[in-house]
């Protein structure tokens, strides 16, 4: 049995070599090219194989405070029939291209506040998917000052667009669709897409005001993302018996020990910053006990706070975390099959 293995590994390392150094020839790369363009062509179904789930798409899992390649805070939301996005930080887009969604039918983005980390990436979205042929004008809800991002956005890559509509002409990239177009919302049911309900909650940020999260609901399944917020009331309310809670998430052991490793290195500007983050997010301790008030399938921690650069800060999110409880990542989905409890939790 050894043997075979041995042998097993053995050639498995010379087959390995051997693919290896034919990439050396411009014929073996051309050959790879076209297998490699035809699967990501092909590409663009994914997590939309069940028809009676409700999908959740981790676009992006990190906050701007402390290094990470991953996205800033993006959640995607999908069914057979709909397709919306939930904050659109830095990095996210690419996070949607590479899984394939369905940039075609990209019906509209929430922003739950307008913080640079939750709307860094409102042009690139756009522009993803009126390349791709989106239908109709992406329309952008959010709280009061959606307008002025949204025109601000529009006049900042007004350029842009007619460039590349005089590159490709207007039949192909129809300019009026390259325009965002602003609805302002406010705390209730903002949005009724046949079996889909949003609904908008008061999110507390202070100063940032105001900020909302929202509630999903389809077909007997509930998601709430929480944008950036302390838990309040209102998260209490909203989340209770919801399916599946992703909530921004500040680890203290993490932010207090950067705070008093910059006071030590006179790094005075750092350590206030770090210091003024800490009351307007939400503490791991503070959700944990909400876990505990409420029923909840299951809490997603995303926009974490510090970014987990390594294992012993991914581990200190994790002190004391119920079953229930998971840190998200880039990539991560979560799928709800219609009228059940089940919630499928996968990572790339
Ligand atoms: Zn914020
Ligand atoms: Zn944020």
């Amino acid at each position: 049995m050894i043997k075979f293995f041995s042998y097993f590994v053995l050639s498995m390392l010379l087959l390995g070599g051997l693919l290896r150094f034919s990439l050396e020839f411009e014929s073996a790369q051309d050959i790879a090219l076209e297998q490699m363009y035809r699967a990501g062509m092909s590409n663009t179904a994914i997590g939309l194989a069940n028809p009676d789930s409700l999908r959740v798409f981790v676009c992006g899992s990190a906050s701007p405070l402390g290094n990470t390649n991953q996205a800033q805070a993006c959640i995607a939301i999908l069914t057979p029939a709909h397709f919306y996005v939930f904050d659109s930080g830095a990095g996210s887009t690419a996070n949607i291209s590479g899984a394939g969604l369905p940039y075609g039918r990209l019906q509209g983005v929430f922003l739950t506040h307008f913080h640079s980390d939750h709307i860094a990436e409102l042009y690139e979205l756009n522009l993803a998917s009126w390349v791709i042929g989106r239908p109709e004008a992406l329309r952008v809800y959010g709280p009061k000052g959606v307008r002025k991002i949204v025109s601000g956005i529009n006049d900042t890559y007004e350029l842009d667009v007619g460039y590349r509509v005089e590159h490709h002409g207007s039949e192909l990239l129809n300019p009026d669709l390259a325009k965002l177009k602003a609805t302002t919302i406010k705390a209730g049911v903002v949005l009724e897409d046949g079996d889909l309900t949003v609904t908008a909650y008061t999110a507390s940020h202070a100063p940032i005001e105001p900020a909302v999260g929202y509630r999903i609901d389809y077909r007997g399944r509930s998601v709430v993302i929480s944008g950036d917020s302390v838990v309040t009331k209102d998260t209490r309310r909203i989340a209770n018996k919801v399916d599946l809670l992703l909530h921004d998430a500040l680890a203290l052991p993490l932010t207090v020990a950067a705070t008093k490793a910059a006071t030590k290195a006179g790094l005075d500007r750092p350590a206030k910053i770090i210091s003024d983050v800490m009351d307007y997010h939400a503490s791991t301790d503070s959700l944990i006990e909400l876990g505990a008030d409420i029923d909840t399938g299951m809490i997603a921690f995303y926009h974490l706070v510090p970014n987990p650069a390594n294992l012993i800060m991914s581990k200190v999110f994790e002190r004391n975390l119920p079953e229930n409880f998971v840190l998200a990542n880039d990539g991560d989905w979560f799928e709800l099959p219609s009228d059940s409890s089940e919630i499928i939790h996968t990572s790339k």
